[in-house]
């Protein structure tokens, strides 16, 4: 669901409400959600239930801001579901680029990764990236990771398809990859890599090399910030950004 919070601003933005600060009540929201459904929901139906009518203003917002749930009917179906994922996206996103920090961490720390993700080798799933890349000279079709943030790691790729494009993509090198899952202690440590649990990432090893920090990795050029955002608006940590070594690495999972 969309919080309280963000359908009254809507619907102060909207004029149902005023936008003074006062306090509010879920009764005075739903009223005023009514006369917006009224005016700008074709299925809208006075008869529907205070709860049909919060679900139909989540809709509406989604609506507004360019999600297709299927339309505003106040009932929950997969398409809202989806819809409410990718708001929450987009939410996250307009945070990281507004310079806010992330509101809810989607990951666990990197200490309760045994925790969080499973045994090493173990929860894997396969996806299918939204445009292709390169592990060397070799195409790479599939990817191997844990299920956990399979679906993160394809929403922070189609957000950056969505941002670049194919063929920038390919220009800029983002399309090198450099692995996934790998049953390994973290280099030059004892501890499991963040790849041993299949929630880490390399790109570009070659130009991003492991002691190569701000003024050398191709990943700290300004080009590049747009790739880093939509891995960081997914809740993962640029080892780069957060540490200035190993920018090659993305992780589902706090430092
Ligand atoms: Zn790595």
């Amino acid at each position: 669901m969309i919080d309280d919070t963000t359908v009254e601003r809507a619907l102060a933005g909207k004029g149902f409400l005023p936008a003074d600060g006062a306090v509010r009540t879920a009764a005075n929201l739903i009223a005023a959600g009514r006369q917006w459904l009224q005016r700008d929901a074709p299925k809208y139906n006075p008869a529907w239930s205070d709860g049909r009518v919060r679900l139909a203003l989540d809709q509406q917002i989604m609506t507004e801001a360019g999600i297709d749930v299927g339309g505003v009917d106040g009932v929950e179906g997969v398409m809202t579901q989806y819809g409410w994922e990718q708001f929450q996206n987009k939410e996250r996103r307009g945070r990281a680029a507004a310079g806010l920090p992330r509101t809810s961490p989607a990951f666990c720390k990197q200490s309760d990764a045994a925790k969080f993700y499973g045994a090493p080798g173990t929860n894997h799933t396969t996806i299918t990236p939204p445009y292709r890349l390169f592990y060397g000279d070799s195409p790479v079709r599939s990817m191997t990771i844990n299920a956990k943030c399979a679906q993160s790691a394809l929403r922070a790729m189609q957000a950056i398809l969505d941002h670049y494009g194919a063929d920038r993509i390919h220009t800029l090198g983002l399309d090198r990859y450099g692995g996934c899952y790998n049953n390994r202690v973290m280099r030059g440590g004892t501890k499991l890599s963040m790849h041993a649990y299949a929630c880490a990432i390399d790109w570009d090893p070659a130009r991003n090399p492991l002691r190569a920090d701000h003024r050398t990795a191709v990943f700290a050029k300004p080009e590049y910030a747009a790739f880093l955002d939509a891995w960081e608006a997914e809740g993962w940590t640029s080892l780069g950004r957060a540490r200035d070594f190993d920018w090659m690495h993305v992780q589902a999972a706090d430092l």
